[in-house]
């Protein structure tokens, strides 16, 4: 995802190499070149201005060790504001004090929530948790049973009443069902089967839609989760910003998970996410397959954008 900007920010330490020290042109240049690197990444411009400034200022403060050689310094640094705007610190779930531990996905149709759920699911059951999957898209045609398929190959239970059992309103392949008294029910249902997690799928939209939010809300409110993760898809570019800005509205959220850092868009989302949201990006998600998923480090991006 990262490639060509990884590219561009080769070539502008390259052009620093053999330098002495750095005079105010050649730092003006450089973080002239870096900016243009990553609008062409399609960072949002306030993530750009900040990480610009940044640049400008440490290079001139020269706050980095002496013994590093400026093309070395401006690595440095570049490094270090990279970590900063992807979140500083790796940040980890909260658990509940009481089990079940509650977490809740939330994102636009085709984010990769299900999937996500999957993945999750296998991962702390990997980590001797018991978690149960709880289908609350009753939008989407086979939702659920995406969901059951995704369970089944965690290894994992789902919470999905059988078709024709109106207690929970739904049937496994339509439309229909009340989505909230599902996630109500399900809390109950992890406590008496004794999962200490439960991770709730919820329905998205292609776009940005009222209803869709107050239903998410409305959940939100029946489960009270520890957290709210925002499952959103980097290869959105720019867009991912303002789905992102309208679910913390409408729903609020405590993480963020970026899904589909294995295709080859820009990355900008990815990188303006956290600055924009002002919420940490916990996970990621790149590929289809249910182990394609990691806790997100910020330091490791980093080095990863740096090559
Ligand atoms: P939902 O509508 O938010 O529940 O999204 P889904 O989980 O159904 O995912 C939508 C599509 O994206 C599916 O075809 C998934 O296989 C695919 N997908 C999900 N996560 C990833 C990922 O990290 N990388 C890639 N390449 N595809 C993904």
């Amino acid at each position: 995802m990262f490639d060509t900007l990884s590219d561009r920010l080769s070539s502008v330490f390259t052009n620093l190499r053999g330098k002495g020290r750095l005079s105010d042109a050649d730092i003006d240049a450089t973080a002239r070149e870096i900016r243009i690197a990553l609008l062409e990444a399609d960072v949002a411009l306030p993530v750009v201005r900040q990480f610009t400034t940044a640049i400008k200022e440490r290079a001139r403060g020269e706050e980095v060790s002496k013994a590093l050689n400026p093309a070395q310094q401006v690595i440095k640094i570049v490094n270090d504001e990279l970590v900063e705007i992807l979140g500083g610190q790796t940040r980890r779930l909260q658990f509940a004090k009481t089990p079940p531990t509650v977490i809740m996905l939330a994102g636009l149709q085709g984010a990769g929530k299900t999937t996500l759920a999957g993945k999750l699911a296998r991962w702390l059951r990997e980590q001797g948790h018991t978690p149960v999957l709880v289908a609350c898209d009753l939008q989407r045609p086979n939702a659920v049973t995406q969901l059951q398929v995704v369970g089944e190959r965690a290894g994992v239970a789902v919470y999905a009443p059988e078709p024709g059992n109106t207690d929970g309103g739904q049937t496994s392949s339509g439309p229909g069902g009340d989505p909230v008294k599902v996630a109500r029910d399900s809390i109950e249902f992890a406590r008496r089967a004794q999962h200490d997690m439960v991770i709730v799928d919820t329905a998205g939209r292609l776009g940005i839609d009222a209803d869709m939010m107050q239903q998410a809300a409305d959940i939100r409110d029946a489960v009270q989760p520890d957290e709210v993760l925002f499952v959103v898809d980097a290869m959105v570019g720019q867009d991912a910003v303002n789905t992102a800005e309208a679910f913390g509205d409408g729903v609020g959220f405590s993480g963020v998970v970026l899904t589909k850092l294995d295709g080859d868009a820009r990355g900008g989302a990815a990188l303006s996410v956290r600055y924009v949201t002002g919420q940490p990006i916990m996970f990621a998600s790149n590929g289809e397959k249910l182990e394609d998923f990691d806790v997100f480090h910020p330091d490791r991006m980093a080095s990863r954008i740096l090559g």
